[in-house]
């Protein structure tokens, strides 16, 4: 894992689900996406997030990706 996000709130987020087992891959480029999330089941039936580097509200898009990590049983 390298860097960290600029939103506390993302960051902590990002934390809740790595300690989870989730995996992040940080994105290539210059797109809008700062990285991908994806939970311990790697293969195609497994939960992933994308998540963005300047969301319009970071505190919903914390949220958001809790809610994902939550939802997820293959932990
Ligand atoms: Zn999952």
């Amino acid at each position: 894992m390298t860097g960290k996000h600029k939103s506390k709130e993302i960051q902590a987020a990002i934390a809740y689900a790595l300690d989870r087992g989730w995996r992040l891959e940080r994105a290539r480029g210059r797109g809008h996406a700062w990285g991908t999330l994806y939970c311990p089941l790697t293969d195609r039936g497994g939960c992933r997030f994308t998540v963005w580097g300047t969301p319009a509200i970071p505190e919903a898009h914390a949220r958001d990706l809790r809610r994902t990590v939550d939802r997820c049983e293959h932990g």
